[in-house]
């Protein structure tokens, strides 16, 4: 039985098109479309031609959306069945076996949408909770047989879906779709408790950021744990004090957990409590700044406070092409707080999430104005993505990491 789609639309792509298909870009525009044989629904598969009718792969249809199609399969023709769907997924768990297989970190990135040639699709795993989260209503018509799969194979107490803001805002989109709801198994009345090596954190799949949590920063909170015994360690968008409980359990003397959201800074004195059993997290002072980043940075300059160690792990400061001049000049200001406020011989840890910004720009931001400001940068590391959260396109990279020091 053909799982994904009741219906099929016949699409032949133009010519420069069917060539970055090939080349394995997973999004096609309307311009890419030459012809189609009917107007088709959201969730329907394209079945993708050249304009010779050769057989060039298959897609998922969303009219509603700027990307009209999104790639799920190139090649020889295939069935996408419960069969494929449930091999697909088989070997984008195989990358992460490890993780998979590791009892002390049970929250992560199970499907990272387009970078794992599930175009649309995110999966992340807060222990026995799943988080669907969508680009696209395409996926809807498929739900059902996510859920099988996904409940075949890792059988999680329960399933959350999310539809991402775009897709939430657009008039398109149905109003039961606008709320994030649990589609499998009992109701959220509350965080779920997850690991993270060994630490243990709360998530809000619903309200949360993301799908809850920041899942991506896993290994740099790992480098920032190893530098910060015995250390003054200020971390700057703090959110829910993912790197802070890092450098809490490898023995810092004091963590600075500074951001705008008291939400945020309440969830981080959450995740401290939920810690207490460890004795370096027990005996590190955690301060707290509920305050804006720029504001809060100044103030600790004119107090003269000075860290071993500063993270500054902003949000995403360019949404769109026109926003990267106002956002280098963002990442610019920060790092000159970030260094008015750390100790000579400190180590500076900037990070960017924006994907229009790519990593050597970011890099070159940081370094520069570290000397404009005659504090020159000597490079420890610079770091892009974990495991989980592979890079499949160039689209795709979005994450990068400066570690530096005075
Ligand atoms: N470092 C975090 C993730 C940061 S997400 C982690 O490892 O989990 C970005 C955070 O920046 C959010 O918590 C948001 O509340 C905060 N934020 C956004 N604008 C801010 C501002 N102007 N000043 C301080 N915090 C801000």
């Amino acid at each position: 039985m053909s799982l994904l789609s009741t219906n099929n639309i016949s699409v032949q792509l133009t010519a420069p098109v069917v060539r970055t298909v090939k080349k394995g870009h997973p999004w096609i525009f309307d311009k890419g479309i030459h012809k189609q044989n009917k107007p088709g629904t959201p969730g329907d598969l394209a079945i993708l031609y050249d304009q010779k009718r050769n057989f060039v792969g298959i897609g998922l249809f969303d009219p509603l959306s700027p990307i009209k199609i999104r790639v799920l399969h190139r090649g020889k023709p295939a069935t996408l069945d419960t069969e494929w769907l449930k091999s697909k997924i088989q070997q984008i768990f195989y990358v992460r076996k490890e993780l998979i297989n590791d009892p002390m970190t049970t929250g992560y990135r199970l499907v990272s949408g387009e970078n794992d040639g599930m175009p649309g699709l995110v999966v992340d795993r807060y222990s026995d909770t799943l988080v669907f989260k969508l680009d696209t209503v395409a996926w809807m018509p498929h739900l059902d047989q996510l859920k099988s799969v996904f409940c075949s194979l890792l059988e999680p107490e329960r399933i959350v879906l999310r539809i991402s803001r775009t897709v939430a805002t657009a008039p398109t989109c149905p109003d039961h779709l606008k709320k994030a709801s649990v589609i499998f198994g009992p109701p959220l009345d509350g965080p779920v408790i997850f690991l993270e090596n060994g630490l243990k954190f709360e998530a809000e799949p619903i309200i949360g950021q993301k799908t809850g949590f920041f899942l991506d920063q896993r290994d740099n909170r790992v480098r920032v744990g190893e530098l910060s015994r015995g250390k003054n360690v200020l971390n700057v968008f703090s959110y829910t004090g993912g790197f802070s409980l890092y450098a809490a359990s490898n023995a810092a003397k004091s963590v600075t957990s500074l951001d705008l959201s008291q939400p945020a800074i309440d969830a981080s004195v959450r995740n401290f409590t939920l810690n207490l059993h460890n004795p370096n997290i027990a005996k590190t002072q955690h301060l707290l700044l509920c305050d804006d980043a720029f504001d809060a940075m100044r103030k600790l300059a004119n107090e003269r406070k000075k860290y071993d160690v500063v993270i500054l792990d902003p949000p995403s400061f360019a949404k769109k092409q026109a926003d990267i001049p106002e956002a280098l000049i963002a990442y610019g200001r920060l790092v000159k707080l970030g260094l008015k406020v750390l100790k000579k011989g400190g180590v500076l840890v900037s990070a960017s999430c924006s994907a229009r910004v790519p990593a050597e720009t970011f890099f070159n931001t940081v370094i520069r104005t570290a000397e404009a400001v005659k504090s020159p940068l000597q490079v420890l590391e610079k770091t892009t993505h974990a495991v989980d959260h592979p890079i499949g396109f160039l689209e795709g990279a979005y994450l990068k990491c400066i570690f530096a020091k005075t």
